[in-house]
């Protein structure tokens, strides 16, 4: 089922999600609502809180399902090693229409668990390793805006204020 992607200005996006302690079938209908939500959107990666849910549950397809086996779900993730850095133009399905460059690692390693709470490792480069950050930071309630410098934050907040005033938000 696809579900509501809530926007910059609701307050649970902006809230450190809880782990999850159930592998239960209510996660994997949540796991499966969220790629599906992700693959409708469309876009390459989303977090729980993104669909208004405090859980520790993001997926990530950099092909957006046009390539079968390439979805990856984290739960309960965290970093294990991050290293370089990478500047590239980042957006985000809870800010639509919005961009901005964002410093991130060029690297980055993470550990979680799968939808049946196995242990997993993913290693990422370039573009899933900005995916891993980008997802990860929405688990601690942070968005990419949180990550850019005062002025470049308060242009893109003012926009959306006026996009809110103007009840296109
Ligand atoms: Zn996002």
């Amino acid at each position: 089922m696809i579900r509501p992607i809530v926007k910059f200005g609701v307050a649970g996006l902006q809230a450190p999600s809880q782990p999850v302690v159930e592998f239960d079938t209510a996660l994997h209908t949540l796991i499966d609502d969220m790629i599906e939500t992700m693959y409708a959107a469309p876009g390459i990666g989303l977090a729980a809180p993104q669909i208004g849910v405090p859980l520790q549950v993001c997926v990530i397809d950099l092909s957006i399902g046009k390539r079968g086996g390439q979805v990856i779900t984290l739960v309960n993730p965290e970093f294990v090693e991050r290293e370089g850095l990478q500047l590239e133009e980042e957006g985000c399905l809870s800010v639509p229409g919005l961009q901005a460059t964002v410093p991130r690692s060029e690297r980055a390693v993470v550990t979680g668990r799968d939808r049946d709470g196995l242990p997993i490792t993913i290693e990422g480069h370039g573009l899933l390793a900005r995916a891993l950050q980008h997802e990860l930071d929405h688990l601690d309630g942070r968005l990419f805006l949180d990550r850019l410098r005062g002025i470049q934050r308060d242009v893109i907040v003012r926009r959306i204020r006026k996009q809110q005033r103007q009840g296109a938000w």
